[in-house]
């Protein structure tokens, strides 16, 4: 059975009949594939996102009641392209409150296009160590072999696991457990669409039993933002490297507003010679330029006069810790530290 309940300041659309025996988990729904739909059931690739709310993929499986008693919770109804940094700081922060009560674990249905930003995003903004898992689907709920129903299914059986904790942001799609921090969609169109190329998967799925690989672990050297009291991010715009690049991409950023460029640069974060002048010249009045790669993986790290290494992180993910540390006040060392 399904009610509806308010609850504090978060509204939940969906509460199932409580168990007391079984953990609580709130589903908090944003849009994507995963909530998608086509009036063609071959259809993975002109169907619309986001056709459905929360109560209806909660109600599209109905196994979920066996494991958890569940709240469902309609944050956004989006495609990921449309994730605004609102819709980010109302889950953070809805994510962060739901946690510290009696809640043990959250699901977030997403896009898959941009999953992975908010992922990156919790897991900087978070601060429980209770499970938060993001999950979405490749194809839309009305395709033969949908994935979403048994991602969300298997998702909710890691936010309610014991030995979920202590683990940061995880993803679960196509039976493989990842990290929220290092996971990135490598392909565009395939079930195994996310990989972390370098670090691996947390673990696999083999039915709705999680098996982890390792104990409980935390990327390295990790940032944390209060944002509780930040309605407003800073403007950070990503530009891209390639042959002969001319600086017309960066200047155009700053034209219209950014406080910060990640640049997706060739190779180990290099570029072309007049574009590595203007980030010398930025650099110098102190306006943060990151250089990021558009290479799938690898390290980043540039002298200091020449902008600033994105390490590890992918450009995607670069414009979010950059947009945090601007809006945090952070120097250019300070900022350049977090990267490193
Ligand atoms: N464009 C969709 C989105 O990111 C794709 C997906 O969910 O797989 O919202």
């Amino acid at each position: 059975m399904i009610k509806k309940v308010m609850l504090g300041m978060i509204l939940p659309l969906t509460v199932a009949t409580s168990s007391f025996a079984l953990p609580n988990l709130s589903i908090y729904a944003t849009g994507g594939t995963i909530a998608g739909s086509s009036s063609s059931n071959t259809d993975t690739s002109k169907y619309s996102v986001a056709t459905l709310n929360v109560d209806k993929l909660i109600n599209g499986v109905p196994e979920l009641q066996n494991i958890a008693n569940v709240k469902g919770y309609q944050i956004s109804s989006v495609d990921s392209n449309d994730v605004s940094t609102q819709i980010k700081l109302k889950l953070a922060n809805q994510i962060n409150q739901d946690l510290a009560g009696d809640t043990e674990g959250v699901v977030i249905t997403h896009g898959t296009d941009t999953l992975e930003e908010t992922a990156y995003f919790l897991s900087l903004t978070t601060f429980s160590n209770k499970p938060i898992v993001l999950v979405g689907a490749m194809r839309p709920s009305t395709a033969l072999s949908a994935d979403g129903y048994m991602n969300l299914l298997q998702a909710a059986s890691v936010a309610t696991h014991p030995q979920s904790k202590n683990r940061g942001v995880m993803t679960v799609m196509n039976d493989r457990i990842g990290s929220g921090y290092y996971i990135t969609k490598m392909q565009a169109n395939t079930p195994d669409a996310f990989r972390s190329e370098e670090s691996g998967y947390y673990g696999q799925m083999v039915g709705l039993d999680p098996h982890f690989y390792y104990t409980p672990q935390m990327p390295m050297n990790m940032s944390k933002f209060d944002v509780s009291k930040v309605t407003e991010l800073p403007k950070v715009e990503i530009i891209y490297g390639y042959q002969d690049t001319s600086p017309a991409q960066l200047d155009a950023a700053i034209a219209a507003g950014a406080r910060g460029v990640v640049i997706a640069g060739t190779g180990a974060g290099s570029l072309s010679k007049p574009l590595l002048e203007r980030v010398k010249q930025l650099t110098a009045k102190g306006f943060p330029v990151v250089r990021s790669t558009r290479v799938p993986s690898g390290y980043v790290d540039v002298s200091a006069d020449e902008g600033i290494g994105s390490g590890f992180l992918n450009p995607q993910k670069s414009r979010i810790l950059l947009s945090l540390a601007i809006g945090s006040g952070y120097s250019m060392e300070n900022i350049r530290q977090r990267f490193k």
